[in-house]
């Protein structure tokens, strides 16, 4: 099978909008993470933790997607994330500590089910629709092999959970990931997971997952 990142590459070399989008925003990360550090054992970005983790709906409602709003608007591509991040709030306040955990699997049963559909037929489609559907703009930024596992270094741009919230301490992108992680399963036919170790709500201008694609077991 030719790597992920080449087909990727490939695709991005005939659109040459997105292309130079993805580049833009490669530049961008690569300042952030050479400012990154650690603290208490998660990355954080260069954008200042405010001291109230909590979300307010005024956070939800400031948005940074100038690649994805730029056919319908940047006011009415705000409403229709923020009806997303609120619906999002409110399950979080609803189910507490598990939210993460089930937001995660709704993603992957999503992913799954955009492949097995025939929405998503491949590597190009899984970006395409990421963007359709204006979740966020892909880009398989690495592709390395790790320990007998492919390792994916994926990230998310303009996401629809997180861009433009303020630096709160800790991911949100959990529905993202599953999408991801659901969709390379049915693509590869093998084991995929995704952990979100980058996010605007970390301090970062991008959603970075770190995806591992192992051998199906059984
Ligand atoms: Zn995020």
């Amino acid at each position: 099978m030719d790597k992920i990142k080449d087909i990727f590459e490939e695709f991005l070399k005939k659109d040459g909008t997105l292309y130079d989008t993805i580049q833009r925003y490669r530049d961008l990360v690569a300042n952030e993470i050479a400012k990154e550090q650690t603290i208490d054992g998660v990355l954080m970005g260069p954008r200042a933790r405010r001291e109230e983790s909590k979300l307010e709906v005024s956070d939800l409602m400031v948005t940074a997607r100038p690649f994805l709003s730029k056919d319908v608007g940047k006011d009415m591509d705000a409403y229709y994330v923020t009806s997303v991040r609120i619906m999002r709030h409110k399950l979080a306040h609803s189910l507490g500590k598990a939210e993460p955990a089930v937001v995660h699997l709704s993603g992957i049963d999503l992913g799954v089910d955009l492949v097995k559909k025939g929405v998503i037929k491949d590597i190009e489609s899984f970006s395409k629709v990421f963007s359709l559907l204006k979740i966020g703009v892909v880009d398989i930024f690495n592709e390395e092999d790790v320990d007998g596992e492919k390792k994916l270094d994926v990230r998310v741009y303009e996401c629809i959970s997180c861009s433009g919230l303020p630096n709160i301490g800790h991911t949100v992108c959990h529905y993202e990931g599953g999408i991801i992680a659901g969709a390379l399963k049915e693509i590869t036919g093998q084991d995929v997971k995704a952990t979100e170790i980058r996010c605007w709500g970390t301090g970062y201008s991008v959603c970075d997952f770190d995806v591992r694609i192992t051998p199906k077991k059984g």
